[in-house]
Order: C-alpha cells, then structure tokens, then sequence
C-alpha cells in the first residue's frame, strides 16, 4: 500500500478515521478539504447544537473523550475539539489539505463499457483494479480559485450527506420566494453566518422555521425563542410530526434496550437472513409493536397536548435514523408562547410571509420577515455531482425508487476503486464510520477481496428490501442502518476475519446493549475503567 496514491475527500468524522487506518497501514494518503479545519458538519452547525448521540456512542474506539468532558451530550465545540485531538494524535492533520475543494473526478485508463460490463468489482475484485490500468484524476481548486489534477488509484468520498447541496422546497410560478419581500434563507447559510450574524439577523424579526428536525428545533428553540422570547414568536411550518424525545429513557428504561442488542434485531427480518431468523422475526413482530407502544406511551405525553404526535412509529423513527433531541426548554418555550407550531401539509409565499394550508382546511398567513427552510439536504446529489461522466453519474446514486447502491453500504458496485463513507446513517455515525474505515482499509490492504459484481448487487437488493419494509414510502433512502446496526457490524466483521461475538455467555451476547454500557460508564469509577474499546464494540 506504500506506494499507491490514496485521496480522501473530506476531513469530518469519516474522512478523519479513513486516513487514520490507512496511515496505520503503511498508505499515506491525501485528504482535501474544503473548509479550513476538521470536523465536517460539526463547525457549521447553529451555535445551539450538542451531540444527540450519547457521549461514549460518539466516540472512536481508541481515542477516549477526555476527563474535562463530563457531559452526555457535548457540545459542538467539544465535538471540533474532540475531532482535532484526534487528527493530531493519530498524525492524520499532516495529510489534509485545506482550502481545498474537489469539484469533480474521471476515470482514466479502462474505457467506460469495460467498466460496465466487469464482472469482477474494479476487474479482479480487488482495491487497485486490473494491473493498475486504471485512475481517478480530480479537479482539485485552492481557495483562490486555481485548479490543479491530481492522480488517484483509490478515492474514499467522506463528503458527508448533510451540508452542501440543500434540499429545497420548489413551488409553482409565483408562489415561491420571489413573491416574498422578506428574506429566505437555509439553515446552512444561516449556521455559515457564526452565532453573532445569525443572532443579530433574527433579532426582533417575524421569524417563520419550515422543517421539524434537529435543526430546525435548534434554530427556532434554541436560537429564535431565546433571541425574540414572546414579543415576536418564531413560527414552525411542520409537514410531517417527528418523534423529537427529551433523551433515550421511557418510563425509566433506556431505549436501547428495547430496540438497539442482539435480541432486538431478531424482532426484525434481516437481509439474507435463513428460515430460523426468517420465523423468530415473524412470531416476534407483536413483540416489536408492544415495545414500540411502550416508549411512545411515555414520549407523546407532552407532544399529544400540542397534538404533535406523530402518525408513525417511534420503530419507524428509529428504523430511518429519523429521530431527534429536544433542545433544552423546548415544550416550555411552547407553553410561554415564544414558539408556534403551525402543522401543514404544503405551504407558499405571498408578499407578507408564509400561507400554510391548516390541517383541518383554511389556510393562514403567518406574517414573516426572515423564512428559513431547516429542510435538510440532497447528500444523494452530493455524491453524483462528483463524477464527471454521464456513466458514473448514471448509477451513482440510483434513483427515487431505489436506495443508493452501496454494497456494505460502502462500495458501489459498479464504480472501480472508490468508496464511499458516510452517506449511509446510524444511531451513532461515528461508530459506524470508524469501523466502515477498519474494515475499508483492511480490503485495500489485501486482507479480503470484493465477491462478484453481481453478488454485490444481489445484497444491496437485500438490504434495501429490508428498509423499505420498515422506514415507510419515503425514507428509506435514508439508508438508515440504525436497527440492524449489530447484523451489519457482523458482516464487517466476518469479511475481515473476525469473530463478531464480543460477549463470554449467549444470553450476555443477547442482552448487551447500549444503555448497560451508559450506565456503566457514567458511574464514576467506571468512567475510569470502561476501556474505549468497549464503548465502541459494544453496539
Ligand atoms: C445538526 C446536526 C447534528 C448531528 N448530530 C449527530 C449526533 O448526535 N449523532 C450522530 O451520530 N450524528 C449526528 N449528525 C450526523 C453527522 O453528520 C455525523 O455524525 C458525522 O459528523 C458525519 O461526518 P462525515 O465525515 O461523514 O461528514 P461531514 O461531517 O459532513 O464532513 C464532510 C467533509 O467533507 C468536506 N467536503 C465536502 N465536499 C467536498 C469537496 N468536494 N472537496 C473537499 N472537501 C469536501 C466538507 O467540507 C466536510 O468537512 C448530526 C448532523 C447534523 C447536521
């Protein structure tokens, strides 16, 4: 590995345990970045945001959170903290380039329909392709707008899915922003703006949030309310009623217990599962359904008085990684009146603001000065924009009625010496991203070879049969791993020749789940003990 030229695009989470494990294996690869520091999503996110997942979730196996950070949930400078500390410990700050925008990649060397008709991935089921025939040359500019190639035998995208490209809602002619006078912004742009600006825009204004995810919550609780209070309410257009929790325990049990171990994922049908696990998922779905109800039992209290429970299952939630923190205050803000939530299933612009359609039927004027869509992100697009040819672009990302074929939910198939980290979601990304590295790096390093281009397909087929089944018409795209997190973690597990049991005993092996982990390791002498290892492994 030596001697193969690895570029990494990105230095967020993903991109930061790729060159990590690929230094550890002797490659010293390039990492470009286009902002000026690591971290990815982290150093543009409102100024109100903390992890959603808890501390020890979020943290790589081998680089433990240090004892200044007490909380469960950091905060997002501890989260750049964090990140920099780790690039600096493991020496993978010295292989990224900042300032350094990727705006897009060919192929070189093999003609596009001997790619195509490849049985083997890359030709030989291997990292490197065919004898090296093959390369990727990227058009790579600096922060002064020149652009220079530079020469891949592998690429590993760590673009991240959620900035970049926002998802934006369209309308028909006239009904769109330009029939407003206010401004209209998205959250990235409002997040890009740094706390002061943001703060100094908003304050005072009519402020209407479309969206009702962590940043749209973010801005309006967190930012709007606390900056307006009660004399100029911020205004939230919800379209679909999300399950936004105060933290992970129902009726004092911690969720993982219901739905995050080994005995959970039986509950549920698994790609390529046998006959056994196929009649366990089968007989036990009741159980699935009690253990849903439980939960939500206890987290609609407080939304059912705002009639903001949702039509789906917190199951569903989970199952599409579509699950969200409530910043600090939040139902109090609604009940003060510094928040109003205004339910809707479509809405447009007039000269004054937002009409929503009401949920019974009138539709409403909510007077603004500042809109902004928290409607998150085309991380799907991200991808496809990278490639210059129309074939790669072709079958980069699939299409609406497909996932985005990622075999491991990494390598694409039908794209030679590439992958792709990040794009596919879990509970807790930074886990799932340190051992799609580990397992990434070790195929690049010959430890394990890619099965057939067909039998590549066959299991991503499996796999979105099976989040089609649970995330629901609209989100499996999501490619939410979240609920079968354990299942996938085997399968990287046994390419890479490892034994997946990590427990002595079965029913340990069964049991053990996050929330055992939490609470081991916020009691104060096992913070001290619980080996990092262990926090990670332990999912
Ligand atoms: C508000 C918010 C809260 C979140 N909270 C959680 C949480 O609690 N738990 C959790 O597990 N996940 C959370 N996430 C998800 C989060 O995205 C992941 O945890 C993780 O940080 C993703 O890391 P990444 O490296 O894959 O992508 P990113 O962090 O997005 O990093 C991508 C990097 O690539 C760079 N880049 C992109 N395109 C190019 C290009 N063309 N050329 C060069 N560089 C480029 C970007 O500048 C960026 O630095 C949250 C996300 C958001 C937005």
């Amino acid at each position: 590995m030596e001697t193969k030229r690895v570029a990494i695009i990105g230095a967020g989470v993903s991109g930061l345990a790729a060159c990590k494990h690929l230094l550890e294996r002797g490659c010293r690869p390039v990492v470009f970045e286009a902002g000026t520091v690591v971290g990815g999503v982290w150093a543009r996110v409102p100024d109100s945001t903390a992890l959603q997942t808890p501390r020890p979730m979020y943290q790589y196996s081998d680089f433990p959170w240090p004892d200044t950070v007490t909380e469960v949930f950091p905060d997002h400078r501890q989260v750049m903290s964090y990140l920099d500390a780790y690039a600096r410990h493991f020496g993978v700050l010295d292989c990224v380039r900042f300032g350094r925008r990727v705006l897009g990649m060919e192929y070189h060397g093999v003609a596009e329909d001997d790619v195509a008709a490849w049985e083997e991935w890359g030709g030989n089921g291997q990292a490197f392709g065919c004898a090296g025939a093959g390369e990727w040359r990227l058009k790579v500019a600096d922060a002064e707008g020149r652009i220079e190639t530079h020469k891949a035998d592998f690429v590993v995208l760590c673009i991240g899915r959620f900035s970049g490209v926002p998802n934006t809602p369209t309308f028909p002619p006239g009904e769109g922003p330009e029939a407003f006078d206010g401004q209209v912004i998205h959250s990235m742009d409002y997040a890009k703006m740094g706390t002061k600006k943001a703060r100094e825009m908003i304050k005072g204004k009519r402020v209407t949030v479309v969206g009702y995810l962590k940043s749209a919550v973010d801005i309006i609780a967190a930012e709007c309310a606390e900056v307006n209070g009660t004399d100029h309410p911020c205004t939230m257009v919800v379209r679909t009623k999300h399950w936004i929790i105060p933290d992970y325990f129902a009726w004092g049990v911690h969720i993982s217990l219901l739905f995050l171990n080994r005995f959970a994922e039986l509950l549920i049908h698994k790609p390529g599962e046998g006959f056994l696990l196929w009649l366990l998922a089968t007989l036990l779905a009741p159980l699935r359904w009690l253990f849903s109800k439980f939960a939500e039992s206890y987290y609609a209290i407080p939304m059912r008085k705002h009639g903001m429970v949702p039509d789906h299952s917190l199951f569903q939630a989970l199952a599409t990684c579509l699950i969200a923190i409530q910043p600090k205050g939040f139902y109090e803000r609604l009940e003060e009146g510094s928040i109003v939530l205004k339910r809707s299933k479509t809405f447009s612009f007039c000269r004054e603001g937002v009409v929503v359609e009401g949920e019974v039927s009138s539709s409403s004027l909510v007077e603004s000065d500042v809109v902004i869509y928290a409607t998150g992100f085309r991380g799907d697009l991200k991808i496809k924009d990278m490639f210059a040819s129309e074939y790669f672009r072709s079958v980069a990302v699939g299409s609406a009625c497909t996932t985005v074929p990622l075999y491991r939910e990494c390598i694409h198939p039908k794209i030679p010496q590439l992958a792709v980290l990040g794009y596919s979601e879990s509970i807790a990304n930074l886990y799932t991203s340190e051992i799609r590295a580990k397992w990434l790096a070790h195929f690049m390093d010959g430890g394990f070879r890619m099965p057939s281009v067909a039998a590549m397909q066959k299991d991503v087929l499996e796999w979105e049969k099976c989040m089609k089944r649970y995330a629901g018409g609209r989100y499996f795209r999501r490619s939410c791993i979240g609920l079968l997190h354990i299942w996938y973690n085997d399968q990287l597990c046994r390419d890479m020749g490892c034994d997946p049991r990590r427990k002595k005993g079965f029913l340990e092996e069964l049991s053990e789940s996050m929330a055992l982990l939490i609470m081991l390791t916020f009691t104060p002498t096992a913070r001290k003990t619980t080996r990092p290892s262990e926090a990670a492994l332990v999912i």
